[in-house]
């Protein structure tokens, strides 16, 4: 780890010691505050890899690594800006027109946007391609009808990517778009779907002949495929595919005197685990680094890190008859979270999939 690495992990450090919030695992989906995700912005902590004049650093990944791992191990409140700068900020750089890219980018970069994306549908979640939401042009501008199942913070978002349908034809995989809309457009309707957690995170959204403006297309009319599948490999390849659950992993860390030898021989597995998780993780952001779309490592990294967390909360199981009230209040939140992580940004069989076509 070089020294601007760890000058950028003491930065973030020194927020979270001072910042009043309480650690939760699951924190880039469940810890939503908007005032902390502009602090780090203040602080020069968001965006760290976009051009200078979108509101970036012009950093590399690698340094971008550094700060979402630090974020996650402290379990801190960072959903508010966690897709619009993990991945439609990106997005945006990679394919945008200049004018779409100075519109969102800066308003990403401060966390004074926040999205939610519109991918799944109720017939069309693993199979992506098969989504039926549809766009027509109308002037210069279009009109989306459809609906999008398990949208994540659309309630709370001022925007939403949506991935649509603007053209019919045998090859499913043709004839999609990446659009961004408003999320209070006259035609949107958020509905809420309560979690088994009891929480609001997910949303059914439907789009009755919305209009969005024609410069809000993401790249060209017609590629959303290729789009997309280049977009999942930063929403999959992140650490917090295996850091999720890491604020429980810490706490029995912390704890005075819990874990007997057996305990201590599979915690040090599970680190070592750990290690290997952040080394591929590491590997991935240098793929990026290097302008690559990594998507068998992200998939690779997500279906790994997720096995970890089981894992990780498997271990603590054993340990709770001797665990204070906190380290039950995170081992709660990590057992609710748990079947989660297998499944959103992509089924754990899915993740397989990719990986065994990419080994071939
Ligand atoms: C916590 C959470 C947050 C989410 N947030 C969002 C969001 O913000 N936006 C959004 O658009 N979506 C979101 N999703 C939806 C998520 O991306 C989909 O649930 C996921 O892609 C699976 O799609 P599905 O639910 O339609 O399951 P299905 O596609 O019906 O799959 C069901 C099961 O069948 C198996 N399966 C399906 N296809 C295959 C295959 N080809 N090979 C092998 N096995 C297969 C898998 O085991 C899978 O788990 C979220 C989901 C969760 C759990």
């Amino acid at each position: 780890m070089d020294t601007h690495e760890t000058e950028l992990r003491q930065r973030v450090r020194d927020l979270c010691a001072t910042w009043d919030y309480t650690p939760r695992c699951d924190s880039w989906a469940g810890g939503f505050e908007p005032e902390f995700s502009r602090e780090l912005a203040r602080r020069g902590l968001l965006a760290r890899t976009w051009p200078k004049h979108l509101g970036g650093a012009e950093d590399s990944n690698v340094a971008r690594l550094a700060i979402t791992e630090e974020l996650l191990r402290a379990g801190a409140p960072v959903s508010a800006h966690w897709v619009g700068e993990r991945q439609i900020g990106p997005e945006l750089i990679r394919l945008g027109t200049p004018e779409l890219q100075e519109e969102f980018c800066p308003r990403l970069a401060s966390a004074e946007y926040v999205f939610a994306l519109g991918m799944s549908e109720p017939d069309a979640g693993s199979d992506l391609a098969a989504v039926r939401t549809t766009a027509v042009r109308d002037g210069d501008g279009w009109r989306l009808t459809g609906r999008k199942i398990w949208t994540s913070g659309a309630h709370r978002a001022t925007h939403l990517y949506v991935l649509a349908r603007t053209a019919r034809t045998d090859d499913k995989h043709a004839g999609l778009t990446e659009f961004i809309v408003e999320r209070t457009a006259p035609g949107v309707t958020v509905r809420p779907i309560i979690g088994m957690d009891g929480e609001h995170h997910f949303n059914e959204v439907t789009f009755d002949e919305v209009f969005t403006p024609d410069r809000w297309v993401i790249g060209q009319v017609g590629d959303g495929w290729s789009q997309v599948v280049g977009q999942l490999s930063f929403e999959r390849g992140g650490p917090e595919r295996f850091l999720s659950m890491y604020p429980l992993l810490k706490a029995v860390l912390d704890a005075d005197g819990l874990l007997g030898a057996e305990d201590a021989r599979r915690l040090r597995s599970l680190l070592a685990r750990l290690m290997v998780l952040r080394t591929w993780a590491r590997e991935t952001a240098l793929a990026l680094d290097a302008g690559r779309s990594p998507i068998v490592e992200a998939a690779t990294s997500k279906y790994l890190g997720n096995r970890f967390e089981l894992d990780c909360i498997e271990f603590v199981r054993g340990l709770l008859p001797r665990c204070d009230a906190d380290i039950h209040r995170m081992y709660s939140q990590a057992v609710l979270a748990g079947p989660k992580s297998g499944i959103r940004g992509g089924a754990a069989p899915v993740m397989l999939s990719i990986i065994a076509k990419g080994a071939k």
